[in-house]
């Protein structure tokens, strides 16, 4: 038989403990749903541990657990699995099928019109005519998971649909806008005469506290208008049948959240941190794991771990710190890592320990076959549920051959992004104290790839248009080939003077720097052993060098 764990975050709101108290309650005598507790992962008494341990130890090691949330943000989506992950290493055998969260659903929208018809209450009846007068403000929690917002909107326009209010606009009381006061300013600036603030809230608490006064504070601001603040959901009926349904349908239902938009598996724009993080439990006070985390435990029930995905990612020209903000969060989230020779290696060391890293270098594979290899690993870890990094050197999209393992990717089905890096074709320079354009001297700067050299046959350089041009070259890969290039440049009328830079080792330790004249560069580069990883810059910028303790 299962037993019924009802999860609630917890507040610091007394109220709001005992309306959460008294819906379990209420479920409970019902009797319609088995053996039920109620339990908190933060803040409030009884922690979730407690709540398990009761029903395991009346024998139930199959759950139910609901999570006892409106919408499916980071509580509903990390935190409470990650809780939960926790009691099942505390109670081996202990399986659990989790719940959707509540809304949207219709059972809501008609109490939430309860509690508006109730604050309308005082005013005159409130029939129909009242509520074409009357605004709705649907005030949500807020949150930094951009779908969860998404649903508080879905449920003011729901609420909208065929109720005859004037409209439904949401708004948020944190982390999200338009806030209280704006989404009322929005309102009064809609002509709006008589506003209904509706929290979209369980229970009682500190946020719902805050929608009151800062409601409060906006009428007193303008008493020309009727603001009204409605009442929180609360223990009711409607609510138990919900967590009735809820329950019937994770038993005997195929139970999805929305992954679609899902912030924790889609890049949504300003939300690159949470692809693919980690989620590990919140510390309930009363709980006595204290900040003991099991590493490497803590993401198994993670709900999105069908989902793989790949991030190819720019790792900037070497030093740790020159990767992107954006790279450095999908990289501490990876499971895996495939890195290149030249991708900063030093981030390599503050991977956890359960992280798998690949050096692309050794992908097993046939001759010729390097690019396929390392497709085809990055496609399988992905499909096998993990977040998959191919960390790469400079951008990912400058000689890198990041767009091919993209569209490797794309091509398989598996989710892929980019992130770009900074490239070592302007970093090595400005490393080296040269800027690759600057006013009045260079307004063009050309990045060239110099592996095959001039006269080859697969070569796609036009080297005598840049030896005409006048602007800034800058070489990659052109080691061996400088002596060639630099010839077929003055043959084509680039001055023998030119000044160029050798930059090897850019942003290392063991960065140097060597300046030649271009009839020069070939056989200085030579006798001083330039080896790779280098760039050639020439052309009037290289004059302006700077020299000093930071080049
Ligand atoms: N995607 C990389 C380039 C890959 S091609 C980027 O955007 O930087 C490899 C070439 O990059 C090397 O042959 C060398 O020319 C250059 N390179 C990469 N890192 C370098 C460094 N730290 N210093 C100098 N050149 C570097």
């Amino acid at each position: 038989m299962t037993g019924l764990v009802i999860v609630g975050h917890g507040t610091r709101s007394a109220a709001g403990v005992d309306q959460f108290a008294a819906l379990v309650e209420r479920v409970r005598r019902r009797g319609d749903v088995g053996d039920v507790e109620g339990g908190f992962i933060e803040l409030s008494r009884p922690p979730l541990t407690d709540a398990v341990g009761a029903l395991v130890a009346r024998g139930h090691l199959e759950l139910v657990a609901l999570p006892l949330v409106l919408t499916a943000a980071g509580h509903g989506k990390g935190d409470i699995p990650a809780a939960m992950a926790r009691e099942q290493e505390r109670h081996p055998g202990l399986t659990y099928r989790y719940g959707r969260p509540l809304g949207p659903h219709p059972l809501l929208h008609d109490a939430l019109e309860q509690r508006i018809d109730a604050a309308l209450a005082g005013a005159a009846q409130a029939d129909t005519a009242d509520r074409a007068g009357t605004w709705v403000a649907l005030i949500g929690r807020g949150s930094t998971d951009p779908d969860a917002n998404a649903e508080v909107a879905k449920v003011a326009r729901l609420l909208w649909e065929g109720r005859g209010y004037a409209g439904v606009e949401p708004g948020f009381v944190s982390l999200a806008q338009p806030s209280v006061p704006a989404v009322l300013e929005r309102l009064r600036r809609l002509g709006a005469r008589r506003i209904v603030v509706a929290p979209y809230f369980l229970f009682a608490g500190v946020l719902p506290d805050r929608i009151v006064a800062q409601s409060a504070e906006f009428a007193a601001a303008h008493p020309e208008l009727d603001v009204r603040v409605a009442e929180v959901i609360g223990d009711c009926d409607a609510l138990a049948d919900l967590v009735r349904e809820r329950h019937a349908e994770a038993l005997g239902g195929d139970i999805r959240m929305n992954c679609d938009t899902c912030a924790y598996r889609v890049l949504m724009p300003g939300f690159a941190d949470k692809v693919g993080r980690p989620q590990r439990p919140h510390d309930h006070p009363d709980d006595p794991v204290g900040h003991h985390h099991h590493h490497g435990h803590d993401h198994h029930h993670d709900d999105h771990r069908d989902h793989g995905s790949v991030a190819v990612v720019g790792g900037g020209p070497g030093p740790d710190d020159l990767i992107t903000v954006r790279g450095k969060a999908l990289l501490d989230a990876a499971d895996v890592v495939v890195v290149d020779r030249l991708a900063p290696q030093g981030l390599l060391a503050g991977l956890r320990p359960d992280v798998l890293v690949v050096d692309a270098a050794k992908v097993p594979r046939g001759p010729s076959m390097a690019q396929e290899a390392i497709n085809e690993a990055l496609v399988s870890h992905a499909r096998a549920g993990r977040r998959v990094v191919r960390l790469k050197g400079g951008d990912p999209y400058v000689f890198g051959r990041g767009h091919e393992e993209v569209q490797a990717c794309a091509a398989a089905g598996v989710p892929v992004t980019v992130v770009p890096g900074v490239s070592s074709a302007i970093a090595a320079p400005a490393l080296a104290g040269v800027p690759v354009t600057h006013r009045g001297v260079a307004h063009d700067v050309t990045v060239v790839s110099g592996h095959l050299p001039p006269g080859h046959p697969d070569s796609l350089v036009d080297w005598a248009a840049l030896a005409r041009a006048r602007g800034t070259v800058v070489l990659l890969m052109a080691v061996d080939t400088i002596a060639k290039i630099a010839s077929v440049l003055i043959e084509h009328g680039r001055a023998p003077e030119t000044p160029v830079l050798a930059v090897q080792d850019a942003g290392q330790p063991s960065q140097r720097s060597l300046p030649a004249r271009l009839d020069e560069i070939g056989a200085l580069a030579a006798r001083e052993g330039v080896g790779p990883p280098a760039v050639f810059v020439l052309g009037p910028v290289v004059a302006l060098t700077t020299t000093g303790p930071h080049t």
